[in-house]
């Protein structure tokens, strides 16, 4: 099993066969030497510093029904919210302050949010703040509402693929979503110029070993430049309310599988994994994640973007998010910094063209 993790750090891809025999055959011996590999690689690139990125949580209305999700459309019982441009830029300005370098604005796919008011909100963002980083994560779009979303000057899109195998994706969302269309989303966002960034839940209904080795490679030949995955966690008022949580374990495992597969990739270690465990977060660093995602929205709109049940620092003012966060960081010898912390790759590449 050792070679296996060996040939991985070596060669950054496994066959589907070899990824599945590693993750069935997982000890807790095994994930040790992986995070023991995944940690020296993550440290060739990124040492100890922690990039962390402001998440504005900026709508909860979504016109899809995603069967996991939350703020579904069809759920009810959801306060629907959303905040206004001078709120949302609010949330940057007090984010800045806190030293953060990246914004995300993620939300549901609310059609309130034309093409136009994004744009118009972008300009404003990147014209007040040219130093940072603008992330978009609100779902599926055309090749041409991407585009000019890039050219008003976003940086970054994630838009998790949820799970690389079709049959499985068809399970976990309703039939006007489609397993193809998803994935030309990445591709489009990928040839447009952005970081983009792909993911799934680890332990979702009906997944498999199978479905995760999927994973593996279809993100190694997407070759994203941010991955982002969690546990699913079953929320109330879903249809897979019964269904049991992915574990921390795994999540971790996956993690370290991650960063060697994609060395130099920039991995947060989400709130979903610190939702799961009180050590989460820090573990998922341990593991090989080098990008925690505080959350910068009003306390007062928190509690109402609940994508899955008990949800941690729904309470907290964003300040006392990043203070946390710095501490419980420098408790295991890692540092946040400030930086806007891109892709390392794209950074050379715009360096060149300077
Ligand atoms: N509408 C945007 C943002 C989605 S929310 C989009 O489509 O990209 C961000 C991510 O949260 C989702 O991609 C999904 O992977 C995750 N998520 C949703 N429900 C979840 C649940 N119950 N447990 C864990 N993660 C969940």
């Amino acid at each position: 099993m050792k070679t296996l993790i060996d040939k991985l750090r070596r060669e950054t891809v496994l066959s589907k066969e070899e990824y599945m025999t590693l993750i069935d055959g997982r000890t807790p011996e095994l994930a040790d030497y992986l995070f023991e590999q995944a940690g020296a690689v993550r440290h060739r690139y990124y040492g100890h510093d922690i990039y962390i990125r402001g998440l504005i949580e900026f709508t909860n209305y979504c016109k899809n029904n995603c069967y996991y999700c939350g703020i579904r459309c069809e759920n009810r019982a959801v306060q629907r919210y959303r905040l206004t441009e001078e709120e949302i830029l609010s949330c940057c300005e007090s984010g800045y302050a806190l030293g953060f370098r990246t914004f995300v604005l993620q939300g549901g796919e609310d059609p309130y949010f034309t093409q136009e008011r994004m744009v118009s909100l972008i300009h404003r963002i990147k014209q007040r703040y040219p130093d940072c980083a603008l992330t978009l994560s609100i779902g599926e779009k055309s090749r041409e509402e991407y585009q000019a979303y890039f050219e008003a000057g976003a940086d970054r899109y994630l838009l998790r693929h949820e799970t690389a195998n079709d049959e499985h994706y068809r399970r976990l969302h309703p039939e006007n979503m489609s397993p193809q269309n998803r994935k030309r989303c990445l591709r489009d966002l990928k040839e447009i110029g952005f970081q983009t960034g792909c993911g799934f839940m680890v332990g979702s209904p009906f997944q498999t070993t199978e479905c995760l080795a999927e994973d593996m490679l279809f993100i190694k030949d997407l070759q994203p430049e941010m991955v982002g995955i969690g546990p699913f966690i079953a929320q109330h008022d879903t249809p897979f309310r019964d269904c049991p949580s992915g574990t921390m374990e795994l999540t971790l495992f996956m993690l370290g599988l991650l960063r060697l597969t994609l060395p130099q990739v920039l991995l947060p270690s989400t709130t979903a994994l610190g939702t799961v465990h009180p050590q989460g977060r820090e573990k998922g660093i341990l593991a090989g994640a080098n990008v925690v995602m505080p959350n910068l929205s009003p306390v007062s709109v928190r509690k109402k973007y609940l994508l899955y049940d008990n949800k941690i620092c729904t309470g907290d003012e964003a300040a006392e998010c990043r203070n946390c966060l710095a501490q419980r960081m420098k408790a295991i010898g890692y540092e946040v910094v400030v930086s806007r912390g891109d892709y390392p790759a794209a950074l050379s590449e715009r360096k060149e063209t300077l």
